[in-house]
């Protein structure tokens, strides 16, 4: 009783915020309303479905920062911290089902902004380029799980569309969200009749002390971030169109939600609204991104400035990431931001940092992850066989063979392991002339 008299609140709480939109969008502009990241969505609908997550995710905010502040040394380290991405494509109609080369493309998108490497790097403003920097975080590829489905991932009155990451709703289950970042990209179907697409939306860091330690969404499973596949890679060939107008993927929208993922707010600070009203008294937090009143509407005018604070007051920061920018014209993080980012990767989701020491993979060795594994295991050794194969046999410990195939070529594999019940097992390379062996767990 008590959460249907939720869900009803939410209800009539999103139709007030629609209605709303649907009433400004004259003043607001031709496509203002249209598209926009599901961040204030996403924590209006936690907000009611558990009442505090919004203060909770504030009061995360804050412990990070205080963090900054006693180990300033760790945030500002260079030191390369490595984030396992495993990238869920859940596909109805075959133009969802993104081929492997827009995946890659998305991962060196997300390499080239989080390092400083993205070719535009150079457009900030001279008064900004002091605080742009290299993040020193990087994303490796993991695993790809594609799901073929018959579900529909519609945005609703009551929330977002986190059943494309349940099995059970025809979505694809996440690999250990601890371990990983799980990214899935899906069709996201505007709110029936009424309408506003979303590109994406990420659950933020969050200090939920009745919740399972280093988790950062309510249900554990849910950790990560969406992408409506559109806004998926670089140069996708089916962007987002609505009304007439076409929104190109430069594949920023990862960027940003995997942003919020790692703790940043919007730049504008989300006072005035998800639709765009004036509000210079929120701040985004971060000590050296300027005050800026509301989001950007999706163009690139370096001269916009909605906060006018006084004499030496700055122009928005409409090159940053956390805005809503022209993608072509995002091209930074700010220190601050990248700070903060660190951090939450230092504490909160430190169990993205376990796998990193296996990435360089010794002679004669195999490495499996995760371990213990799920359905899936992605396999690392330093073998090279015949044009590149090597043969991979799998026992129990009994001596009993139960999986055994060739690879294809390079010295990272990933294998279907849905079919083995749990227990310890061998795993086995052999290129012909060499034989490496390790133990893993099927849990
Ligand atoms: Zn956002």
């Amino acid at each position: 009783m008590v959460s249907n008299l939720y869900k009803f609140r939410f209800s009539i709480r999103v139709l007030f915020i629609v209605v709303s939109a649907l009433q400004t969008n004259l003043t607001l502009g031709q496509y203002h309303n249209h598209f926009y990241c599901g961040h204030e969505l996403h924590m209006e609908s936690n907000e009611q479905l558990y009442p505090g997550y919004r203060q909770r995710v504030a009061d995360y905010f804050d412990f990070i920062q205080e963090q900054i502040k006693r180990y300033p040394e760790a945030a500002r380290s260079n030191e390369t911290l490595k984030i396992p991405v495993v990238v869920h494509i859940v596909w109805k109609n075959e133009e969802e089902n993104l081929s492997d080369e827009m995946i890659k493309s998305q991962i060196d998108v997300l390499n080239e902004d989080f390092r400083l490497l993205n070719p535009n790097r150079d457009s900030i403003r001279s008064q900004f380029k002091q605080r742009q920097a290299d993040s020193g975080i990087e994303f490796e590829l993991a695993m790809v799980e594609r799901v073929k489905t018959n579900a529909n991932f519609n945005l609703s009155l009551t929330g977002l569309v986190d059943n494309v990451k349940r099995t059970a709703n025809g979505g694809s289950k996440a690999e250990d969200p601890k371990k990983f970042l799980n990214i899935w990209v899906c069709k996201i179907q505007p709110i029936p009749l009424i309408g506003g697409q979303i590109l994406g939306y990420a659950y933020p860091p969050a200090g939920l002390p009745n919740w399972p330690d280093g988790v950062a969404a309510p249900s554990p499973e849910l950790d990560g971030v969406v992408i409506d596949f559109r806004s998926f890679g670089k140069n996708n060939p089916h962007p987002v169109v609505v009304n007439g107008v076409t929104l190109y993927s430069e594949g920023r929208t990862a960027t940003h939600e995997v942003g919020h993922y790692l703790g940043l707010r919007h730049i504008w600070g989300d006072g005035g609204g998800i639709f765009g009203g004036l509000s210079c008294n929120e701040d985004d937090g971060i000590a050296d991104t300027p005050n800026q009143g509301r989001q950007s509407p999706f163009d690139c005018n370096k001269t916009q400035n909605t906060c006018q604070d006084g004499t030496d007051d700055e122009p928005d920061m409409i090159e940053n990431y956390m805005d809503y920018s022209d993608q072509l014209c995002q091209c930074a993080f700010t220190k601050g931001q990248i700070e903060h980012m660190r951090m939450v990767i230092l504490t909160k989701r430190s169990g993205l940092l376990s796998n990193s020491q296996d990435i360089a993979v010794s002679q004669d060795k195999i490495i499996i992850i995760p371990n213990p594994a799920g359905n899936f295991i992605t396999v690392r050794h330093s073998l090279h066989g015949n044009n590149d194969s090597v043969q991979v046999k799998i026992s129990d410990m009994h001596g009993r063979k139960v999986y055994a195939g060739m690879t294809g070529s390079g010295t990272v594999h990933t294998l279907d392991i849905s079919g083995l019940m749990q227990g310890m097992y061998i795993l086995e390379i052999t290129d012909g002339d060499k034989i490496v062996s390790t133990r893993f767990v099927r849990q």
